[in-house]
């Protein structure tokens, strides 16, 4: 661990976990090489500053490309960060782009009573070549995370901060390769630092001791429908041991139920499914909007088979909140009522539905 320290200044801990930002070029492509973030990062005038928190990095071992994470691997941040959460002001985690969405959600759901900021960051060039985002993510990043109360899970990514279970990754070469389509980011940067205080998650305000979630459901999945999807491979797709799945469908939620063969088995395996106390939540494959299963036949009929709505959450935090409350060991039942409830900020219930459940009943 390199620790850089200097009492009055903030502190923020750093998580290294790999990514393109401590990459570096080999036969066998881009990895992430031990040491190199840390040596390219002593040579950045910039971290001499007095407005840079006292920083300390833990590089883990072993470096990952992101898209080599599991939820073991979140767990282990997760408890990384609970374990100095006493001793610094805020936490830095060093990931790559890949699946930094799916991370930012999972650990969204994981910490409960979180008050520090915990800012997840990374580049699309690395830090390495003389061209790159790296340096502003970075250090803009390090600054958030030790100067500003964030009680948040958050990514920080091209001049915004972004709320970490409402991100998604939307461009796979552009520099503004985050966003939050259904929330407003929580900050901009630019000459100054615009943090918009009014939209942070503090309601319930968090009193207690910061907790860890660390039981994650290893049986949730995703399907993506598509035109012409068979029945059978959605049946199968269904049988024991998924628990929990996402179900990727068209513009407001809807899917197929043509009284065709096919049709009206796409809708038995849903329903059949439901009864075995597999959760299918609905979300959709638009990047915008929310999903309502109260407006076209096709997505009544979802509804009619126990199909729920996701409203308008990112498939990441639909899958990831699957993943933590099924590691919770909850029936089926809480599943569903806890999965369309606003648990970290994660969905917005539209207005429509509280006027529909005026005393607050959800679907079961
Ligand atoms: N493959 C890299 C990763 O996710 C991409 C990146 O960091 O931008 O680790």
């Amino acid at each position: 661990m390199l620790q850089v320290f200097n009492t009055k200044k903030p502190r923020i801990y750093i998580a290294y976990t790999g990514g393109t930002i401590g990459m570096r070029h080999t036969s066998s492509g881009w990895k992430p090489e031990r040491g190199l973030l840390k040596k390219l990062m002593n040579r950045l005038p910039e971290l001499n500053s007095t407005i840079i928190p006292t920083y300390t990095i833990d590089q883990f071992r072993p470096l990952l490309d992101s898209s080599n994470m599991v939820p073991a691997n979140w767990i282990k941040i997760a408890n990384k960060i609970a374990k100095v959460y006493d001793k610094y002001d805020g936490f830095l985690v060093l990931h790559g782009t890949d699946t930094m969405a799916y991370t930012a959600s999972a650990l969204a759901f994981m910490f409960e009573n979180l008050r520090k900021p915990v800012i997840i960051t990374g580049s699309q060039i690395p830090l390495i070549k003389a061209r790159n985002d790296a340096v502003d993510n970075l250090i803009t990043s390090m600054i958030i995370a030790g100067h500003h109360k964030i009680p948040e899970v958050c990514i920080f990514f091209d001049h915004k901060l972004f709320r970490g279970c409402r991100s998604v990754k939307l461009d796979c070469d552009g520099f503004h390769a985050f966003d939050s389509p259904n929330f407003p980011p929580l900050a901009t940067t630019g000459v100054h630092i615009d943090i918009n205080k009014n939209l942070f998650k503090t309601k319930p305000r968090p009193t207690g001791r910061l907790r860890v979630h660390q039981e994650m459901h290893p049986y949730v999945g995703v399907l993506w429908l598509f035109p012409g999807i068979k029945s059978d491979v959605i049946e199968n797709f269904l049988q024991e041991p998924l628990k929990g799945v996402v179900l990727q469908a068209f513009g407001v939620g809807n899917a197929p139920n043509s009284d065709t063969p096919d049709g009206l088995k796409f809708l038995k395996a849903l329903e059949d499914a439901n009864n075995r106390g597999v959760v299918i939540v609905d979300c959709t494959q638009c990047l915008k909007g929310t999903v309502d299963l109260s407006d076209y036949a096709t997505g009544k009929d979802l509804r009619k088979v126990g199909v729920i709505s996701g409203y308008d959450m990112t498939p990441e935090a639909a899958l990831t909140k699957l993943f933590y409350l099924f590691g919770k060991k909850f029936s089926s039942r809480k599943v569903k009522i806890q999965m369309q409830k606003n648990l970290r900020g994660e969905l917005t219930r539209p207005k429509y539905v509280k006027a529909r459940n005026s005393r607050g009943r959800l679907r079961k």
